[in-house]
């Protein structure tokens, strides 16, 4: 018998009000595995083509990885997957803490969602108790506010996911939040969910997860724990890289890369988590400077952002925090006395570069509230400070006026309008409510040419990180199913880590920075292990660290004798059915282009990315051919369909 799965999901159905459990072969597993996998072919399956993502035929769900639940180190994630309303893409996102194992433990794989609620609903699954619940006194809420209710209706043990003010009032840019506001962000997938009514999902699970071999399972998670990457540097090495953020101007002058070894990276991240780039990027313009106008050493040089640095916000520090399974802890809790705030989380680089950077705002302070504030809309903080900072440029160009803005006088650094803005946004005041939907959708609405200042990809806002720096995110910030997005296995921003050491057998052509056709061999290799990534429900931050038994324990965990090779035929296959997905919806992916400011068109004249620009579509084309796909349109080949067990995709493409 096979272990390490149910072979079991749930479907909730809204407008009947109904829940019904459906088994699954053991094949979908082996082809699939869990989480994205998993979400991809479910919802191909069952979505039909060219639905609005905000009608009750809309399809979403939460799926934790294959490996979530058991004790595999920085296993702890789930992701929840739809039709993204912000793009009509494929939408995805993920997030930590301790709901996904709690999917496994109510013993499903799965749990997807269609038709929707004309009332406020809740679904509760309690042990063997599962129920749609009226959410009329949790609606309106907040979903810090929502959680601690509802652990006063079910118990403090319970676990619950769901949406804020942000996803009630559908903003295309609101996400779903988890364990007191930990945000699956990206996509818009909370508009969905608020869509069919729904404010959270409550479990509270009673199931054993088995192995295969827990015995030889569990001593693989032994040995990497206490491998020499897990352990502490001693104390001067620590004192050293304690201070690495105030080493911003040193790194940016000596030109030093921002990789280094697993014991480097893992102590660097458990001291400062992300926030650790909000000095460095910005030196280094590897972070987004004023809508992407700017150059971080002059724009926002250090003696700006040294006050949005991570040794900063180090003191406000009361204790570590990290996901479930978890030996990195790279989060923290937060205490700041001076916004009565007595636990908040640690914000995240992308949060503190979005409200900070890009805004060149450097009142930490500020970027602190304004993390609370989207915790609690449930709202995504990448998508919400790059449409403030297309706002503030309009108002900078005379296209927006105070009229417009309810008085807000929208300058680059205005902190305090700039939080005043959120608020509004999440709760779709005055303008707010033009912003809510993202960029794209409010440039649409004050129209005026505001256009111009988009920085967005087919819809939806890129991520905190600059393709000049790390050229391959060009590539996945144009062309991914998910657009815009940084944590899509850009190979140039993966190359953080020592991502050879991490499976014996993975390893990418040598020569790929210096050779085209090698490096889309590697983009090909790394685009597919991104996907496995995801589907055994490992954090991105895996591969930092070094040497992981990544086979050892899904063969152990599974009875299964899996490789290095079939491993990334099931990433290919998913990124497969992901790219599928968007091609059956009519996106003209192979046409998208970024906007020049992004790529370096016109390139800086000054400054660290001095004269770099990025071509991507030709890299994009070889990345094609290398995935079986025709490079002239994105399309996978039918041979490439067949060869996948896809065949079931080439009705809809040819
Ligand atoms: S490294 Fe950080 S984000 Fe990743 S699993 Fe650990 S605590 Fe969570």
């Amino acid at each position: 018998m096979d272990t390490g799965f149910f072979g079991k999901i749930l479907w909730v159905n809204l407008t009947e009000e109904s829940i019904v459990e459906e088994l699954l072969p053991k094949e979908m597993y082996l082809q699939y595995l869990g989480g994205y996998g998993l979400a991809a072919r479910l919802i191909y399956e069952h979505m039909p083509a060219n639905r609005d993502p905000l009608s009750p035929e809309s399809i979403f769900g939460f799926f934790p990885g294959l490996l979530t639940g058991t004790a595999a180190p920085l296993s702890g994630r789930y992701m929840v997957a739809g039709k993204s309303p912000l793009t009509n893409t494929w939408g995805d996102a993920n997030s930590g803490g301790t709901f996904g194992p709690e999917i496994k433990r109510c013993g499903y794989d799965a749990i997807l969602f269609k038709g929707a609620s004309s009332t406020p609903k809740y679904v509760s699954i309690i042990d063997e108790n599962m129920e749609i619940l009226d959410a009329s006194e949790i609606w309106g809420l907040d979903i810090i506010e929502a959680e601690i209710k509802l652990k006063e209706v079910h118990g403090k043990f319970i676990k619950a996911s769901g949406i804020g003010v942000a996803g009630e009032k559908l903003s295309k840019i609101s996400g779903i939040a988890n364990d007191k506001g930990r945000i699956a962000a990206r996509s818009g997938i909370g508009a969905i969910m608020g869509s069919k009514k729904l404010k959270a999902l409550v479990l509270r699970g009673n199931k054993k997860i088995s192995f295969y071999n827990k015995n030889r399972f569990l001593e693989f998670v032994r040995i990497y724990n206490a491998s020499g990457t897990q352990k502490e540097p001693n104390k001067l090495i620590r004192s050293i890289l304690r201070n690495v953020p105030n080493l911003a101007k040193t790194i940016r002058r000596f030109r030093i890369g921002l990789t280094g070894p697993p014991k480097m990276i893992r102590e660097i991240y458990k001291s400062f988590g992300t926030s650790v780039g909000n000095t460095i990027s910005t030196e280094t313009n590897d972070s987004p400077i004023k809508n992407w106008s700017g150059i971080g050493m002059y724009d926002f040089p250090f003696k700006k952002s040294k006050h949005l640095s991570a040794i900063n916000i180090q003191k406000y520090k009361i204790r570590e925090y990290g996901c479930f399974s978890c030996p990195v802890q790279c989060g923290a809790i937060l205490k700041i006395p001076e916004l009565n705030l007595e636990e908040t989380y640690l914000p995240e680089y992308e949060t503190c570069c979005s409200f900070g950077a890009l805004l060149l705002n450097n009142d930490l302070l500020s970027i602190l509230e304004i993390n609370e504030l989207c915790n609690r809309g449930a709202i995504d903080t990448i998508s919400t400070g790059a449409t403030i900072a297309f706002a503030i440029e309009c108002f900078e160009n005379g296209i927006l006026t105070t009229e417009d803005t309810d008085g807000l006088e929208l300058t680059w650094g205005n902190s305090k309008a700039i939080v005043e803005l959120v608020k509004k946004i999440i709760n779709r005041e005055g303008i707010g409510d033009v912003l809510a939907d993202g960029t794209e959708i409010a440039a649409q609405k004050i129209g005026k040419g505001s256009k111009k200042f988009m920085m967005t990809s087919l819809g939806s806002e890129v991520a905190m990180h600059n393709p000049r720096v790390f050229p391959s995110l060009a590539l996945t910030y144009a062309y991914d199913p998910t657009p815009g997005r940084h944590t899509a296995a850009s190979i140039d921003f993966i190359d953080i880590g020592p991502i050879n050491k991490f499976q014996k057998g993975f390893k990418l052509p040598s020569g790929w920075k210096k050779d085209q056709r090698k490096k889309q061999e590697g983009q090909k290799l790394t685009t597919c292990f991104h996907q496995v990534l995801n589907s055994v429900g490992l954090c991105s931050f895996s591969t930092l660290f070094g040497s992981y038994p990544f086979i050892d324990l899904i063969n152990s965990f599974t009875g299964w004798s899996i490789t290095v090779d079939e491993l990334i035929k099931i990433g290919l296959r998913i990124q497969t059915l992901r790219q599928a997905f968007n091609l059956r919806e009519g996106i003209d992916i192979i046409n998208n282009k970024l906007p020049g400011r992004i790529t370096g068109h016109p390139p800086d004249k000054t400054g660290p990315t001095k004269g770099i620009s990025i071509e991507y579509e030709e890299l994009y084309k070889g990345y094609c051919k290398e995935m079986g796909w025709n490079p002239e349109n994105g399309y996978p080949l039918k041979e490439t369909l067949k060869n996948l067990k896809l065949d079931f995709v080439i009705k809809d493409l040819y």
